[in-house]
């Protein structure tokens, strides 16, 4: 079964890992950024992780997005070794434990994140 990718309207993240050095990364493309080996393999993140860092942004960069305004953008640690930004809630700190769930935003389908024990 192929992994399941919020991008392609799917319950999941995905992320890939180099064959070679494993080197892990969440935008999909077709060689290691770290040693340039192509053929990684794409693999299902658990959607677990750690808050890294969050930004609230209060200020929309479209009409669509004032409507939710402010909101909270969080870099997390997946647990797989990736990085990625996402939407989170706004009990979210640097250090805590988050996990995303799926939701529709603005007419689209994208993760978000909310602590998790
Ligand atoms: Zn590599």
């Amino acid at each position: 079964m192929n992994p399941l990718d919020w991008t392609n309207d799917g319950d999941g993240i995905t992320y890939q890992c180099c064959r070679q050095c494993d080197s892990r990364w969440y935008f999909q493309r077709g060689f290691c950024p770290r040693c340039g080996s192509s053929n990684p393999t794409t693999l299902q993140a658990s959607g677990i992780g750690m808050v890294h860092a969050r930004t609230l942004v209060s200020r929309a960069p479209t009409e669509e997005w004032k409507a939710h305004s402010p909101y909270l953008i969080v870099m997390i640690d997946a647990d797989e070794g990736f990085h990625l930004m996402a939407h989170g809630s706004m009990e979210l700190q640097i250090g805590t434990r988050a996990r995303a769930r799926f939701i529709a935003l603005a007419g689209r389908k994208i993760p978000y994140f909310e602590k998790f024990q």
